[in-house]
């Protein structure tokens, strides 16, 4: 005689059931239940000026799409599921696919982005004027080739936009200050440190002096290379 195991839903033949007190096979068992809970739509905070994704009430330094979409649906991850993402674009809104995995189970997901443009903190103090951006660029390693890379990638941003240039590099307490024209060069830097360097950063502002009784800011960002 042969005994085999067999899903009630399907009736096919399977190797394994999964569930808690109905017992499917792995392709019917995310017809019932859930691997992840993934909302309708999730919102992503993003600051207007300086492109940085608000988490938990923390501005991130994420500035790709592909980075900012990762640390936002993290916070729905489940152990032992592991997620993939696509997305794509219709009528000027944006879509997620989260694929779900969990050992033979899969699931999908579809949600719909929304953005909300905000100013953080740093930048609401510039009042959305135009302002400079000071990079301190610190930390033990081989910071001349490192500083070096900076005016290469600066010099590619500005090929691309005239407007985004480095305007000045200074050698200040160990370390370089690099003086940016836009917030947007100053990212794809921070981009290409983080791709590399995995440094820690910090934002703050500095008063340098005042402009028509307005009191004028700039952005100062410290990069320290581990
Ligand atoms: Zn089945
Ligand atoms: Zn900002």
């Amino acid at each position: 005689m042969e005994l085999t195991k067999f899903c009630p839903r399907c009736g096919k033949e399977t190797e394994k059931l999964y569930g808690e007190e109905k017992k499917l096979c792995p392709e019917c068992y995310p017809e019932d239940n859930d691997l992840l809970q993934i909302p309708d739509t999730v919102e992503l905070d993003i600051c207007e000026v300086c492109g940085r994704l608000r988490k938990h009430g923390e501005w991130l330094e994420e500035y790709t799409l592909e980075d900012q979409l990762s640390a936002r649906f993290e916070e729905f991850s489940v152990e032992d599921v592991r997620m993939e993402l696509q997305y794509w674009e219709e009528d000027d809104r944006m879509f997620v696919r989260v694929h779900a995995f969990k050992s033979e189970i899969k699931d999908e997901y579809d949600t719909e982005i929304r953005y909300n443009k905000e100013q953080c903190n740093t930048c609401s103090r510039f009042e959305g004027g135009f302002f400079k951006v000071k990079m301190q660029l610190r930390g033990e390693k081989d910071l001349e080739r490192i500083s070096n890379r900076v005016a290469d990638t600066a010099a590619e941003v500005t090929n691309e936009d005239r407007k985004d240039f480095m305007s000045n590099v200074e050698e200040a307490d160990g370390g370089y200050n690099f003086f940016f024209s836009t917030e947007k060069i100053a990212r794809e830097i921070l981009d290409m440190l983080k791709a590399k360097h995995n440094p820690e950063v910090k934002r703050s502002y500095e008063l340098i002096g005042e402009e028509d009784g307005q009191e004028v800011y700039r952005n100062v960002i410290s990069v320290r290379l581990g």
